[in-house]
Formats: structure tokens, C-alpha cells, sequence
């Protein structure tokens, strides 16, 4: 029987990635643009893996349903592992993709190459409505950039080069993206034990 979950954002283009990572599982995602009347939940736990959980188990208390929710940013070795969960927030102006992004290449401009170090991390959480949870947290190791490249994907792709590849995250196909990322490994991973509370 396929599962219905409700996925914990209101993100049109995060709805739509996830589900594409999960097409091939049998899940019906809801988003919460099909609930306009919840309040969103506010982020502030410690770690990726504590907001996820946090908003996966509120919108599981308010809509009765097995709900999802993942958190993810950019984590810089130089930096000890920031901007991290404030990869969002990172300028000071939430959402301002561009001025994150340049104030990262700003900080770590006369850095040698040998450390450029970076990855992306998601944690994906799904919470029951009786609270069992299942949480996984999934990374994409690679090196930063001096200068943006590519015009694909968002937030910090421009500088992101996975290890092993010559591309950004900008410059490849949205599929390419999903196979390697942090959100489609951990998306995957989940799936694979949605089961666990359904
Ligand atoms: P959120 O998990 O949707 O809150 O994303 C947090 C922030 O992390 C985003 O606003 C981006 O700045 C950054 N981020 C997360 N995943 C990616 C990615 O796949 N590419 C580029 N930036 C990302």
C-alpha cells in the first residue's frame, strides 16, 4: 500500500526534489503548502540533526500523519564546520543566496587550495505521530572554489566541487546532483526505513 507522508516544508522546489529522489519508493509526499493554516516551526536546535527531528516530530503532532523533514547546509574545514546550520542565515539576511555565498568565498579567499576543504550535510528525519523517529544524516565531501561556476541548483552549489568530479554541483543535471548529494543520500537512506514506522 503506498504510505502517505507529509513532507515538513513549504518549499515548492524542495517538494519537488524529494520527490524525484523518491519516485522510485512507494510514498505519496503531501507538503505543507496543503496545510497553509500551521505555524512554521522555528529552527533553533544545536545540530542538523536536531532540526530535522524538531520539525519532523511538530508537523507529525499537528497533522496526525508520518511527517519528514530534512535540514542541510554547507560545512567548511577552514571555518571549523561552519556556516553549517546557519548556511541559510549565513550574511545575516535569511534566504540571500548570493550574499551567502560571497561572504563564504570572502572568508576563505587567501586560502591555499590544500584548504578548501568543504561538505554538504543533510539530516533527514521521519517522526510518527506516537513519536518513534527514525533520523539519518548523510554528507558530500569536496573542495571550494575561488570563483563561482555553473548555473544549475542553488545556495552554494557555484563553489561546491565534489570529490572526484572537475564540475560544481551548479554545472551538472539535476539527476547527477541527486545520485552524489547529501539530500539524495539521505532522502534514499530514509526511505529505505520509512517502513519502520508505517
Ligand atoms: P535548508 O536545509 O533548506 O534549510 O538549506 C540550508 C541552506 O544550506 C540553503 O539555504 C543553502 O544555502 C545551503 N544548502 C543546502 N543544501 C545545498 C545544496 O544542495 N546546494 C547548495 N547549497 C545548499
Amino acid at each position: 500500500m503506498t504510505a502517505r507522508v507529509v513532507l515538513a516544508t513549504r518549499n515548492v522546489g524542495k517538494i519537488a526534489e524529494v520527490r524525484r529522489i523518491l519516485a522510485s519508493y512507494d510514498v505519496e509526499l503531501v507538503g505543507l503548502d496543503a496545510y497553509p493554516e500551521l505555524a512554521d516551526v522555528v529552527e533553533d536546535g544545536e545540530s542538523f540533526t536536531d532540526n530535522a527531528r524538531l520539525k519532523a516530530r511538530v508537523v507529525a503532532q499537528q497533522t496526525g500523519l508520518v511527517a519528514v523533514a530534512d535540514d542541510s547546509g554547507l560545512t567548511v574545514d577552514s571555518l571549523n564546520g561552519m556556516p553549517g546550520i546557519l548556511s541559510a542565515r549565513w550574511s545575516g539576511r535569511h534566504g540571500d543566496d548570493a550574499a551567502n555565498l560571497a561572504l563564504v568565498l570572502a572568508q576563505i579567499a587567501d586560502l591555499p587550495d590544500s584548504r578548501r576543504g568543504a561538505a554538504f550535510v543533510c539530516a533527514a528525519a521521519a517522526v510518527a505521530p506516537d513519536d518513534r523517529e527514525v533520523v539519518v544524516e548523510e554528507a558530500v565531501v569536496g573542495t571550494l572554489l575561488r570563483e563561482p561556476r555553473g548555473s544549475n541548483g542553488f545556495g552554494y552549489d557555484p563553489i561546491f566541487v565534489p570529490a572526484g568530479e572537475t564540475r560544481t554541483t551548479a554545472e551538472m543535471s539535476a539527476a547527477e546532483k541527486d545520485a552524489i548529494s547529501h539530500r539524495g543520500k539521505a532522502f534514499r537512506a530514509l526511505a529505505s526505513r520509512l517502513a519502520e514506522l508505517l
